[in-house]
């Protein structure tokens, strides 16, 4: 007689089973859902329980930057739960105080202080917060092409292609950042398209009353809203507003720091300072969920003798700690960040282009490090937008060919681990290449 084991069910049917019963998928009709099984990884690759293998050229959420099972990662988690699994937030702790210096290390001169939440979105909550307790002031500056999180603060300051149309609150003013493939401004060169949103930019803070706005909120590249890699100028040109109008300047680098880009931060090639940064993802490529908001002296030193009102029970917790030394002592030694730099100007950079020379549905590509969009139109004169039903199709040729995409409105973001290779990414493009040939026969 035999026993049921392991080898003999079809794990990656029940894993299906299982999840389309009793698990609640974000952002999704539950009704349709046909998610990729994952039970492993290495690297760029994950595989199913029968070891198919697909290319994770979407990161996950675009946060697994240092690859699946990084070694290092995973024994700081495993020491570090051998040792002290868990700790509440009044405490001292070695390995939280080492977090935070490894942080502040990659900082620009000036940031004094890491204060740690769950994730993106508490990041940027607290961020809020600060810049409202530091000024004495409400009002927060957005832009309409913006993800900032999915909690009360994030979710009304993330612009209005991810937000309910009842999702306001008071206090919350949006704005329209560059984007030149689309400007809202009537420019045809990057130098307008910057000039003209400061010049908008800076319309909009007189007309609320400089007197009102505690902060200005960007991403340093936004990154699910479009990959909009700012042009010349810009964010130096907000920082100068900020300062002009005395108004605390948050930097969203959850999405687009630690590597993404090529550099440590997204605005370190921009010529600008924030006051304060979110962070989350890269940081420790969410092996154990983590984020945080690093505070430039002035704001830390507000809360030196006054009470700064919030906190979480997992502030600091100490296997995210341990993970994120893992991590960003990973990332340095194994020089992963130039990696994505380097694989991001020699290979996905060329290789979206020649995509692009052959395939006319791409209006555009844009990016750096390995952090790339590709837009889909159906015509490239009027530039007007793929339907979901292309993006739907493209999904699926996709993941049929071995490759998890990462998909928002008509566009594929490229947006692999920073330790991709110049190998793993000409096998993607050959993937983005045969799908884009089977939809476009349909879609134009
Ligand atoms: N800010 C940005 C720029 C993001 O990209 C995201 C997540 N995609 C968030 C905030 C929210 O992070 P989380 O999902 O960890 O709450």
């Amino acid at each position: 007689m035999s026993t049921e084991t392991d080898t003999d069910v079809d794990l990656d049917a029940e894993a299906r089973r299982i999840d389309r019963e009793h698990v609640f998928h974000s952002w999704s009709a539950q009704a349709h859902l046909d998610l990729p099984v994952i039970a492993g990884g290495q690297g760029t690759t994950v595989w199913d329980h029968a070891g198919n293998r697909m290319l994770d050229f979407a990161s996950q959420l675009v946060n697994v930057n240092i690859g699946h099972q990084h070694p290092a990662v995973v024994k700081a988690i495993q020491e570090q739960a051998a040792q002290l699994a868990t700790i509440g937030p009044a405490t001292s702790n070695l390995t939280r105080g080492r977090a935070a210096e490894k942080i502040l290390a990659k900082a620009p001169e000036g940031f004094e202080k890491v204060f740690f939440t769950n994730g993106g979105a508490d990041a940027v909550e607290n961020a809020i917060r600060m810049a409202r307790l530091h000024t004495g002031r409400d009002t927060v500056l957005s832009t309409y092409r913006s993800y900032h999180g999915n909690t009360g603060a994030a979710i009304v300051a993330t612009g209005d292609w991810r937000r309910m149309p009842n999702q306001y609150a008071r206090g919350h003013v949006h704005f329209f950042g560059p984007y030149l493939y689309r400007s809202e401004f009537w420019a045809t060169t990057p130098e307008e398209e910057s000039e003209r949103a400061l010049h908008h930019l800076e319309r909009v803070i007189q007309s609320e009353g400089p007197q009102t706005i505690a902060a200005l909120l960007l991403e340093s590249v936004p990154g699910t809203a479009g990959i909009l890699v700012p042009p010349p100028g810009y964010l130096a040109g907000v920082r100068a507003l900020a300062d002009t109008y005395d108004l605390v300047l948050i930097l969203d680098e959850v999405m687009a720091g630690f590597g993404r880009t090529g550099r440590w931060f997204a605005f370190q090639g921009y010529d600008v300072v924030p006051d304060l940064i979110t962070f989350a993802k890269g940081v420790n490529s969410g092996y154990v969920p983590v984020g945080g908001v690093i505070m430039s002296e002035p704001i830390a030193k507000t809360f030196d003798e006054r009470v700064f009102p919030g906190g979480l029970t997992y502030s600091g917790h100490p296997l995210a700690a341990a993970s994120i030394i893992g991590a960003l002592d990973a990332m340095e030694s194994e020089g992963i960040v130039d990696n994505a730099r380097r694989v991001g100007a020699e290979a996905i950079g060329p290789g979206l282009k020649e995509l692009q020379a052959r395939h006319p549905l791409i209006g555009e590509t844009r990016g750096e490090g390995v952090f790339w969009a590709m837009e889909l139109v159906r015509d490239r004169e009027t530039r007007e937008p793929v339907g979901v039903d292309v993006i739907g199709r493209l999904k699926k040729e996709l993941v049929a060919r071995g490759l998890i995409p990462f998909t928002a409105e008509n566009r594929i973001h490229v947006v692999p681990p920073c330790v991709v290779t110049p190998e793993e990414v000409a096998q993607a493009m050959s993937i983005y290449d045969e799908a884009l040939g089977v939809v476009e026969a349909d879609a134009l």
